[in-house]
């Protein structure tokens, strides 16, 4: 998930308004990530002012979150403390100098953010999905000098997530940030939102300029899962993290299981492996891996290009006399084969069938 650039110009942005960081330290950098921590829900302002207090013992931690409006599954659990804690924010930012960031799900939440003086606000899984209410927001939001971090839907759709991205450009804004928080999903898993890494980084295939951040605290839904999760997103080259922290974890309003203290967030990244971004001159050996990986590549797409020309020919031959295209009782005995073939090579069962399938998808729009 590697996409520098942009990065570094969002993150300059982070810092001037802070005005408290050299950016030329960060470039090349790989342990300059962006933090963002706080609580799930601002409660108290002894809580919250408790919280920041031990987060500004955290050097890497730039960025004070807090929800203030909470979008709860069911209606009768704490949905937020509204307009007062927006006041106790702006006390953190004033003691310790935190940039402040909530989130909005309503042009009122938006006008109250603003006039609290919120640096940086974010749109909810569940708000993302639905494309009216970010268009609202989009719009409210016109105009304001304030970076907008866009959460990944709750369902495993990069489009919907793109959308949400385009919508906030239409309306103008410049510093548009991506938050990977994992997907809803019925599979038994052990996260509370199963992170599927395929999903950001096919976003950041589509667009490298957007960098991707990750909320490790709702993906994993629970603390052990926590010092995992996030060496995971910093192997895949995550540029930051949004971890949710709390003076008492096990007495939070909301999301009691995933919180940690500010001690323990200290803890996490003492133990983080960081690897290096940019690879040196004179590593030969990750270049000659590479090379053979770049002829293999070759190899495989000439071979492709056969099969396509041999395809077409068996593609003539059934015109010629009349026989369907697709032979559905060949196609099955052949993928099965190849799928028993490709594990015997110990390949991933449904990589070797997602492969042939597209493959065979080529060949039969080529025969017809
Ligand atoms: C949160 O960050 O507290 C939150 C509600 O997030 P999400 O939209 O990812 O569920
Ligand atoms: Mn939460």
């Amino acid at each position: 998930m590697l996409n520098c650039h942009n990065y570094f110009l969002y993150l300059q942005k982070i810092y001037d308004m802070s005005g408290s960081f050299d950016i030329r330290k960060w470039f090349g950098n790989p342990e300059e990530l962006l933090v963002i921590s706080g609580p799930c829900s601002v409660e108290s302002r002894e809580q919250l002012l408790m919280t920041a207090e031990g987060l500004s013992k955290i050097q890497r931690v730039k960025v004070l979150r807090g929800g203030i409006w909470k979008p709860r599954t069911r209606p009768d659990a704490f949905e937020g403390i509204g307009e007062e804690g927006l006041k106790w924010m702006r006390e953190a930012k004033e003691r310790f100098g935190f940039l402040t960031m909530t989130e909005v799900a309503t042009p009122e939440h938006v006008e109250l953010a603003m006039r609290y003086g919120i640096d940086i606000v974010w749109l909810g899984a569940r708000t993302v999905v639905n494309p009216f209410s970010v268009q609202e927001l989009a719009d409210s939001l016109r105009g304001c000098d304030v970076l907008v971090f866009v959460k990944n839907p709750i369902a495993p759709d990069v489009k919907l997530w793109l959308g949400a991205i385009e919508r906030l450009e239409g309306a103008g804004l410049k510093y548009i940030g991506a938050i990977h928080r994992g997907f809803s999903s019925y599979d038994e898993t052990p996260y509370r939102n199963a992170p599927l890494w395929e999903i950001p980084i096919e976003l950041l295939r589509l667009r490298h300029d957007i960098p991707i951040i990750t909320d490790v605290s709702h993906i994993c839904g629970c603390r052990e899962l926590l010092q995992e999760v996030a060496q995971t997103a910093l192997d895949m080259g995550t540029l930051g993290f949004m971890i949710e922290t709390h003076n008492d974890p096990e007495h939070a309003l909301t999301d009691a299981n995933q919180q940690i203290t500010p001690e323990s967030l200290k803890k996490a990244f003492d133990k983080l492996t960081f690897r290096k971004k940019r690879v040196d001159v004179d590593e030969v050996v990750l270049q000659n891996y590479r090379k053979d990986i770049d002829e293999i590549d070759d190899e495989l797409l000439n071979l492709i290009a056969k099969r396509m020309n041999i395809s077409e020919k068996i593609g003539d031959f059934k015109k010629e006399h009349k026989v369907a295209v697709l032979q559905m009782d060949r196609w099955k005995s052949v993928l099965e084969d190849h799928i028993n073939k490709g594990v015997k090579l110990g390949l991933d069962k449904d990589s070797v069938k997602e492969i042939f399938e597209i493959i065979h998808k080529d060949s039969i729009d080529r025969q017809l």
